[in-house]
């Protein structure tokens, strides 16, 4: 169940309805917003009436939520998240692109990039400067370099900028630069970390573990919003399963599933879901077709040299192929896809 309390509410309104619940047996976990609290009540209790919460002094909206995730569950929130991020809206309208490299690898890799991305529609630049490499032995990123490089292409070109933070002491520093933090699949059930980011004003864009279970994926979620912090993002990137010739198998039954589980937007990456650059394409086609909100799709200048990832980045060709294709597709469900202006004029 979840209590919504009013904007006006005291500390004492606030007290009393939390006792009220704790003697009803519920466990009470409390947000505490810029305008109002939100009561979040725990506890299996077929029969009780929520009208006797709804009565209390303080108290908005009462919301009965059976699933285990209450913030990110479509029966205590109907209407789709949205939000802005630097003038751009997630999760409305308009199918989002995110694209840029694997790795940041350098200032020019970075400039090149956004100029290319921004001239085609895209409007976060992707890249991480902290790496979550299989190998110790891998390229693991350029720190705090990277985020400079990154930042500041992604401003000369109008972007926004997305990169990972995979743990709690990175947080700061990522914070300075990013307008957005990605949770790798890696780090997806990371609860301190999750928590952490909880409590910032950044939006989160959380991936979907390899071998995770939707509703586990959506009680990550949970750990992120039940601190405060709405602006989320989910991204399916593909699970294990028993198929070899895809590096993960793209479970873009996903989206519809989590469109009726969640209010959450959603956004596919159909290049760590497939991992073989020629199966992006498609794939990023089909995401668009199955109601993603936005895509994240990794683009180099030179996939073959890149230091991480360069079998699945997409040339700058590829890239303009699939932003034109998926645009089709977004019109053909009156959804849009931006087009630059220059493209436009
Ligand atoms: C990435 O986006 O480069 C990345 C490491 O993704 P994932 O966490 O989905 O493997
Ligand atoms: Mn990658």
């Amino acid at each position: 169940m979840v209590v919504v309390m009013h904007p006006g509410a005291d500390e004492a309104q606030i007290e009393q309805v939390i006792e009220f619940l704790n003697d009803d047996g519920f466990g009470v976990h409390r947000t505490t917003g810029v305008s109002q609290s939100v009561l979040c009540a725990v506890g299996v209790k077929r029969d009780f009436d929520v009208r006797r919460v709804k009565v209390l002094d303080g108290v908005a909206d009462v919301y009965r939520v059976t699933e285990p995730y209450k913030f990110a569950s479509r029966t205590w929130k109907q209407e789709n998240t949205t939000f802005e991020v630097d003038g751009v809206t997630v999760g409305g309208n308009e199918v989002l692109v995110i694209a840029g490299p694997c790795s940041v690898e350098s200032e020019e890799q970075m400039e090149q990039t956004a100029a290319h991305i921004a001239a085609h529609g895209a409007t976060f630049l992707r890249g991480g400067a902290f790496k979550p490499r299989t190998s110790p032995y891998s390229f693991q990123g350029l720190g705090e370099d990277g985020l400079k490089y990154q930042r500041a292409a992604a401003d000369r070109h109008g972007l926004r900028v997305i990169t990972e933070v995979m743990e709690i002491g990175q947080i700061d520093l990522i914070g300075k630069y990013t307008d957005v933090f990605q949770v790798g699949a890696r780090n997806m059930q990371n609860f301190n970390l999750l928590k952490e980011l909880g409590r910032s004003e950044i939006p989160v864009f959380l991936k979907r573990g390899p071998s995770s279970t939707i509703d586990e994926w959506l009680m990550a979620a949970e750990y992120v919003m039940s601190q405060g912090n709405p602006h989320l993002i989910l991204c399916e990137r593909g699970i294990r399963t028993f198929e070899t010739y895809t590096r993960n198998t793209l479970d873009l039954s996903a989206v519809p599933v989590v469109k009726k589980k969640s209010h959450l937007p959603i956004f596919v990456d159909p290049s760590h879901g497939t991992g073989i650059r020629g199966k992006v394409l498609p794939m990023a086609r089909a995401a668009v077709a199955a109601g993603a909100d936005g895509l994240m799709v990794e683009v180099h200048p030179d996939p073959p040299s890149a230091l991480s990832d360069g079998p699945q980045s997409l040339y700058f060709e590829q890239f303009d192929a699939l932003m034109q294709q998926i645009r089709l597709i977004a019109n053909a469900l009156d959804r849009t896809i931006r087009v630059p202006a220059e493209a436009a004029a």
